[in-house]
């Protein structure tokens, strides 16, 4: 509005004073100049292939089954430093199989039927797992009193007693006297009551994308891949090393999470972006506080999509790659127009305010400029020809 508001007061202006103060001006001349000036003086291009280039790049991203929340994350974006991933449903693929069922004072079924029972109204990936490899009908009329303790597992009554399952800390909790596994995986304990009853061993595969997604980043220029994880430290230390990660921090509850992010962030530098990429299990608070929350739009929750910038719809880690992609280019686009619309559109400018330009010129100034600025725009939306496009 000002913009405009200052362009007509100066358009009245050249048209009225020069045919004041100088003898012998004429004031038709200096009006068509004024009227050239308007012309000129209109922000179109500028105001129209801005937001249209932002609009190209998240177009090219939902076409790659990224779904981007807003032009400011695009922007964001392309100064990536710091990409912290969540473990479980973000680098693996959350989806655990039951590998061992090592049971004590019960027979191995009963171990998991009662730990399907007691994870029953849990989404956790774990539980899901285990309710699949029970794989019969649960009487949930069993259970009451659910409880779900974030990072460490769940607990309810069970034909009313007491039963808890999850991981070493909830059993320290709850002072049960647990066993150490001697396979590597993740362990669900189980006591019923004050005795333990075994555990289930159950494991997860890393996503076929994941290492070659965070090589490829660090070639993009991020500084630091970062994984956090509730899982215990040896799943934790075993998975960064077959996935070649720059930081480890294992056993978080929710809070340590917020906590370490809170860190990271005070590590970057002033134009470096903190990424956070999770499922929202157990970490939608950090989805929120990262200058960036990317979601798994598929196995996250509905708290991680609501919560998110970036919805992933796909999963997959090599997105992420994908997205700064596009993020770079629809930057430069949206730099080459604003550069092409205010630089024609000062040389015009001063040319019309001196008689130099016609209204032709005028014209080509901001129409011709816009529609420009508009067909470059449309690159932005072009999908194809990305680096580690698929
Ligand atoms: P991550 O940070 O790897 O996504 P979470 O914070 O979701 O992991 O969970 C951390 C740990 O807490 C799990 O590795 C598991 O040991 C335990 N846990 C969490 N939820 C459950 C559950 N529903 N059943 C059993 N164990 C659970
Ligand atoms: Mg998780």
């Amino acid at each position: 509005m000002m913009y405009i508001d200052l362009g007509i007061i100066i358009a009245i202006l050249i048209a009225v004073i020069p045919t004041i103060i100088i003898s012998g001006a004429v004031f038709s001349d200096w009006l068509y100049r004024s009227l050239v000036f308007l012309v000129i003086s209109c922000p179109c291009a500028l105001v129209i292939s801005v937001p249209l280039g932002f609009f190209g790049g998240i177009g090219a991203a939902s076409k790659k089954g990224i779904l981007v929340k807003g032009s400011n994350f695009l922007e964001a974006l392309s100064t990536a430093e710091i990409v912290v991933f969540d473990k479980t449903g973000t680098l693996t693929k959350g989806t655990f199989k039951v590998t061992e069922i090592h049971s004590k004072e019960i027979s191995s079924n009963e171990l998991l039927e009662i730990a399907a029972l007691v994870e029953s109204y849990s989404n956790h990936p774990i539980s899901l797992s285990l309710k699949k490899a029970f794989a019969k009908d649960i009487d949930i009329s069993r259970v009451s009193d659910y409880k779900e303790i974030a990072g460490k597992g769940v607990s309810a009554f069970v034909d009313g007693k007491k039963v808890c399952a999850g991981n070493v800390s909830l059993m320290q909790d709850n002072g049960v006297e647990y066993l150490e596994p001697d396979h590597p995986g993740t362990a669900v304990h189980v006591s019923i009551g004050e005795e333990y009853v075994g555990y289930i061993l159950i494991s997860d595969e890393i996503k076929d994308d994941a290492a070659e997604s965070l090589k490829i980043l660090k070639s993009l220029g991020v500084k630091k891949n970062v994984m956090l994880t509730g899982d215990s430290k040896s799943v934790g230390e075993y998975t960064a090393s077959l996935l070649g990660l720059d930081e480890v921090h294992a056993e978080l509850l929710p809070a340590d999470k917020v906590a370490q992010i809170e860190r990271l962030n005070s590590e970057t530098s002033k134009k470096g972006k903190l990424v956070f990429v999770g499922d929202g299990i157990n970490d939608a608070p950090v989805l929120s506080l990262a200058n960036i929350g990317i979601a798994m739009g598929g196995i996250g929750s509905d708290a991680a999509i609501e919560a998110a910038d970036i919805v992933l719809m796909d999963d997959k880690p090599l997105k992420i790659a994908v997205a700064i992609n596009i993020a770079r280019r629809t930057l430069t686009i949206v730099k080459q127009n604003i550069a092409l619309a205010l630089g024609v559109k000062a040389v015009v400018l001063i040319m019309g305010a001196l008689g130099m330009a016609n209204m032709w010129e005028a014209v080509f100034a901001d129409v011709g400029v816009s529609v420009i600025a508009i067909l470059n725009s449309a690159r932005a939306l072009n999908a194809k020809n990305l680096p580690n496009n698929r």
